[in-house]
């Protein structure tokens, strides 16, 4: 590919946007960046990227620019946009930040394992590239984890291999992808206003799959994972292998005994079995977690890892903040940070993980539903404290399944709400218990991000605390 002199598109400022345009100039091609957004910060920006002599077109995201030969979008940008129906129309390709970081990585370029799922992505790519370490190559986690793969792939660091998040939509925009091994860790209902459907979704998780060289890894707990390794289409001698919490049958990860062990990465995968680590080496061993740690281990065996690495990564991965993160126990009772659970199924995820939760709740519900969630959780849920904007779609699932356990309905969303939450929780738990904030809901009805939301839970624990 020659860049000298192309016309490229750039669809989008923003955090992908504004570096591909960089980038596309550094490289010769002739950018025009178009946005719909006219405010003062794309103005700024606008004049930032026309300093270097890319032109920016604010206020009109629509028109496909004359003479485009190439569309690089922000993975944002929705597949429904007039934009691409223009691109298409001209017969003019659309690449998503992935896709241009696939295309300018040089020769003998580090390949890339990588991952993608409704829940658990962060999680699954931090502990990869903790056990690549472990086993002393040079790798980092990057993609839609905050590092840029633009950045990676034209920076001066050189890379073993790398363990790469890969959001739904920038797998959409990323057709010529072809990882190394890769993994759709779960497939739930998210995202669906983008996507337009389940099946589209479904489909563009399943892109990751696509010429895969080595493995693909599936989850057996959830077939919707392994029906999309059949469909793909991948390089001769890739394996299926799949990922359990029970025994594993052969060409499988899971666990015997509270001991992960590899039935598919062994010389006799019929007789054999290599024990990789124990559940107590992963943080915090929580089933959906251990699930992410077999994921995990599988990427990094099908890399050809030792198993005392797998360990030794796995007994130095640090959760990130707000991901199940026990804040403190007062009065016998745990208090547990889960602002990240923004969807149903990550909640469910945490909640199967104790046994009796006072279970702090709502905020915004993207169009989601809770009656499984209530139905799956009922018999763990001592009470339920309910926040947010949405909380009445909660109570209503509540009252429809688990009648019987007590709610506490509050009707503030100031920025004390949360305080009164973790107060009537308190009240509520017994000795052994665990209050557990998982919302299933985005947070900005109340707060700036899931972040804010989850310290505000814990300043919350701290002055329980302290009037303990
Ligand atoms: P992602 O990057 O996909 O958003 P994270 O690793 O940041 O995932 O985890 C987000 C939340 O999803 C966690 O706080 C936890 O509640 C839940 N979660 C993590 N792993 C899984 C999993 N394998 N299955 C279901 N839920 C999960």
């Amino acid at each position: 590919m020659t860049w000298a002199g192309k016309n490229v598109t750039v669809a989008g400022l923003g955090v992908s946007g504004i570096p591909a345009a960089r980038v596309l100039h550094g490289l010769g091609a002739v950018v025009t960046v178009v946005n719909e957004g006219d405010d003062e910060r794309s103005r700024t920006q606008a004049a930032d990227l026309e300093a270097l002599g890319v032109t920016v077109r604010l206020g009109d995201g629509d028109t496909l620019p004359e003479g485009t030969e190439l569309v690089v979008t922000t993975p944002g940008w929705k597949p429904g946009k007039p934009l691409f129906a223009a691109a298409a129309a001209a017969g003019v390709e659309v690449w998503g930040d992935v896709e241009l970081a696939w295309r300018l990585r040089g020769p003998g370029a580090a390949p890339w394992l990588a991952v993608t799922g409704t829940n658990g992505k962060t999680t699954t790519v931090r502990m990869l590239a903790s056990i690549l370490e472990a086993a002393g190559l040079r790798t980092a986690a990057v993609g839609n984890i905050g590092v840029s793969l633009l950045d990676v792939v034209t920076g001066d660091d050189t890379y073993d291999v790398l363990a790469v998040e890969l959001s739904s939509y920038q797998l959409h925009w990323a057709p010529s992808l072809r990882a190394h091994s890769a993994t759709v860790l779960n497939l739930a209902p998210d995202h669906l206003d983008w996507h337009g459907s389940m099946e589209a979704y479904a489909a563009d998780k399943g892109r990751i799959y696509e010429g895969n060289q080595v493995a693909c890894v599936y989850n057996v707990a959830d077939k919707a994972t392994e029906d999309l390794v059949r469909e793909a289409d991948v390089e001769e001698g890739c394996r299926a292998i799949g990922f359990t919490l029970n025994a594993p049958a052969p060409s499988q990860l899971g666990v015997v005994d509270g001991i992960l062990v590899d039935r598919a990465f062994v010389p006799d995968r019929q007789k054999q079995a290599q024990e990789l680590a124990e559940i107590s080496d992963v943080q915090p061993p929580a089933p959906h977690n251990i699930a992410n740690a077999l994921a995990a281990a599988a990427l990094a065996r099908a890399y050809g890892v030792p198993a005392t690495a797998v360990r030794d990564g796995l007994r130095a991965f640090r959760p990130d903040a707000h991901r199940i993160e026990h804040v403190a126990d007062v009065a016998e009772v745990a208090y547990v940070d889960d602002s990240k659970a923004t969807n149903t199924h990550a909640a469910e995820a945490s909640l199967a993980a104790y046994e009796s939760i006072v279970w702090i709740a709502g905020g915004l519900a993207k169009g989601a539903t809770f009656d499984e969630l209530v139905t799956k959780s009922a018999k763990r849920l001592r009470a339920v404290v309910l926040i947010g904007a949405d909380r009445a779609l909660i109570r209503e699932a509540l009252a429809r399944h688990a009648p019987e356990v007590p709610v506490v309905d509050l009707d503030r969303t100031d920025t004390g709400a949360m305080s009164e939450a973790v107060r009537q929780a308190a009240r509520l738990a017994e000795p052994g218990d665990t209050v557990l904030m998982a919302p299933a809901c985005a947070s900005m009805d109340m707060f700036t991000n899931y972040n804010k939301r989850g310290d505000a839970f814990a300043d919350a624990v701290r002055e329980l605390g302290a009037s303990a």
